[in-house]
């Protein structure tokens, strides 16, 4: 498999609770949008009994050559503390890229992708590729979150509406809208054939999504998933 030593570049928080870390890459890695990595982090301040190493889907876009960025909630395991403190130029050890979690070649299929909260790390790649590459693809993205200050990269997909004319968010606060139902998805989605729904976010939250789309009749063979186990 192959493995790089990247170095931390840049840390900033992206949402109440949520921070993004970027890593300088080499001109030999590259990737495709909607994959992820697993990131090793060395001489970590703090350990525990659990693995030293996390899977995080990239969440920076093919396009932006040079860097490869990841977003995380910051739940204080001992990974994440550490992630938050370590010198910005200490050196990660990064496998990969992993995955197959892209967009689908067909321009003429629609894509709805559904994402709640952190979910949004893969999407965000895919949706600035399509953009930054003029892609013809009618997307839309549901993007469940409590409120705006912790749904992660708003402001960005915001700006990607206005500059992407295939492009159409549909987001939901739940602390005021409630939850994502069948009607919000249909709402959003207009015609729900010829499309294929990507979901991603933890287990139980992927397992919902699913569950709507089946009361909406849309056919498994349609659905595709990226489950952030570990959540
Ligand atoms: C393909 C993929 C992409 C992901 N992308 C992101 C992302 O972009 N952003 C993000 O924040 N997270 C992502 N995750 C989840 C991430 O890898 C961590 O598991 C998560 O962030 C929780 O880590 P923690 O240190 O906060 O929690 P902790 O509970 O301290 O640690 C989680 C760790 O515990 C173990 N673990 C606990 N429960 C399980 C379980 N049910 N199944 C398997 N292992 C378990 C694993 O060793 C896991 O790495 C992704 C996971 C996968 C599989």
């Amino acid at each position: 498999m192959p493995d790089y030593d990247f170095p931390l570049k840049d840390r900033f928080e992206v949402a109440e609770g949520t921070m993004a870390f970027v890593f300088e890459t080499s001109s030999d890695f590259t990737f495709r949008a909607g994959q992820y990595v697993e990131v090793f982090l060395k001489n970590a301040p703090y350990k525990d009994e659990k693995k030293d190493h996390r899977d995080f889907s990239i969440t920076s876009s093919p396009q932006d050559k040079g860097i490869l960025m990841v977003a995380t909630r910051m739940t204080g395991s001992a990974f994440k503390r550490s992630f938050a403190e370590v010198p910005i130029g200490t050196i990660s050890k990064i496998e990969g890229p992993f995955g197959d979690f892209g967009l689908h070649e067909n321009p003429n299929r629609k894509a709805v992708l559904i994402a709640g909260g952190i979910g949004i790390t893969p999407l965000r790649s895919i949706i600035k590729d399509a953009t930054e590459r003029k892609l013809p693809h009618k997307i839309t993205l549901i993007y469940s979150n409590r409120n705006k200050e912790g749904a992660p990269f708003l402001k960005d997909l915001e700006g990607w509406e206005r500059e992407n004319p295939n492009f159409k968010l549909c987001p939901r606060m739940t602390d005021k809208e409630g939850h994502v139902d069948a009607d919000f998805i249909k709402k959003s989605s207009g015609d729900l054939a010829n499309t294929t729904f990507y979901m991603v976010g933890p287990l139980g939250m992927v397992a919902a999504m699913a569950k709507l789309l089946e009361e909406l009749k849309i056919s498994r063979d349609d659905m595709r998933f990226e489950e952030f186990s570990g959540y």
